[in-house]
């Protein structure tokens, strides 16, 4: 049983392809894709770009202040650079406190584990992954798996959801994962996590589909936060078609066919520097208000999405026993105002200061 019913996203890297740090990108982040996820007490984490360096710091810190252990649950949508890179530099994977659990799917020939070990294989990198000291699994994830995370500290299990029908209480986390080898080149996983009646998706690196991506959007369906694939504007996508990326006009699409509450644009092209990020999060609000840009958070700099805490929303989220279920709260950056969802963010002082 957890000790918090939190369900909380923290974005520690939004950009696609290659790290991109200097001053054109200190406001949305230079960092490649890394997605922290607080469910109760679990903690996950989504791809190790180089965002992962820094959540790793955190996490690390916080471990020698408490003198804490640490149960980490790394999920990989795929293994190109942008999603590993970090891995290598992730600080508590160089402790015994540390179980890391790592699922992430086969990609043909190669097996996940055997990727990550190339990838930190001499001449490449001084320290190999069977060096690490942290007590490590990894496994393979396939199309309709589930990951189920019941206590915090058990080993995660996996169930296939076309073959098996779990039930779960509901204090459970579920993460399903749908396999697409058409729409990214190599292939891409999609998560979606569920806990205590809500649901975020995680859909970086995918190409979208005239009439959207019906997979994806069934996939998606009623999810309270969608994070999409973005990198591309419109007239980008005219000579990078067949890349696996999306422009934000197809985010958008998917994210309305799919009835999700919340949209999120990530995977920021290396070449948009922060004033063409504004122009898009500007055109992408004008046509679906709400959405937003992911932005690399940390918790002095970063907003808080909550629900309005209106009469009939209050209702709505009561349960029998008259305790209100969890809200999803999502670290990002944004405005201060409400959205059609019943949303909004709430500004931090630190964050006026930083967009002046
Ligand atoms: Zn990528
Ligand atoms: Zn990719």
């Amino acid at each position: 049983m957890s000790t918090t019913n939190r369900f909380e996203v923290t974005f520690w890297g939004v950009r696609g392809g290659y790290p991109v740090p200097g001053p054109g990108t200190v406001r949305y982040g230079g960092n490649t894709t890394c997605l922290e996820v607080r469910a109760g007490d679990h903690l996950i984490i989504i791809d190790s770009g180089t965002g992962i360096v820094p959540l790793g710091r955190k996490l690390s810190d916080a471990m020698a202040e408490n003198d804490d252990r640490l149960n980490i649950l790394l999920l990989i949508t795929h293994t190109h650079h942008d999603h590993i890179q970090g891995f290598p530099f992730f600080a508590p994977a160089y402790s015994a406190g540390t179980t890391l659990n790592i699922f992430g799917p086969k990609l043909f020939p190669s097996d996940l584990e055997e990727v990550l070990r190339r990838s930190m294989m001499s001449p490449r990198f001084p320290v190999s992954l069977d060096e690490l000291p942290c007590n490590r699994r990894i496994g393979i994830i396939r199309d309709r798996d589930m990951i189920i995370l019941t206590e915090p500290d058990a080993v995660p299990q996996v169930i296939n959801v076309l073959r098996e029908e779990p039930s779960l209480p509901g204090d459970t986390v579920r993460i399903t994962a749908l396999r697409s080898l058409t729409s990214h080149p190599d292939g891409i996983t999609f998560y979606r996590v569920e806990y205590q009646g809500r649901a975020m998706v995680f859909a970086s690196d995918t190409e979208g589909y005239i009439g959207g991506n019906q997979q994806l959007i069934r996939f998606a369906k009623g999810a309270h936060l969608l994070i999409h694939d973005a990198e591309l504007t419109e007239e980008e996508y005219m000579s990078r078609q067949g890349w696996g990326h999306s422009t934000w006009q197809m985010a958008c699409d998917v994210g309305r066919q799919a009835g999700v509450e919340r949209l999120a644009l990530t995977h920021h092209n290396a070449m948009h520097d922060d004033d063409d990020l504004d122009a898009i999060a500007e055109a992408a609000d004008a046509a679906m208000p709400g959405v937003f840009l992911a932005h690399e958070g940390r918790p002095s700099t970063c907003a808080t999405i909550s629900p309005i805490p209106s009469p009939s929303r209050i209702l709505s989220h009561a349960t029998p026993g008259g305790a209100r279920r969890p809200v999803l709260c999502l670290q990002a950056r944004g405005l201060a105002r409400p959205s059609k969802a019943g949303c909004y963010f709430q500004r931090t002082p630190q964050m006026d200061e930083i967009d002046v």
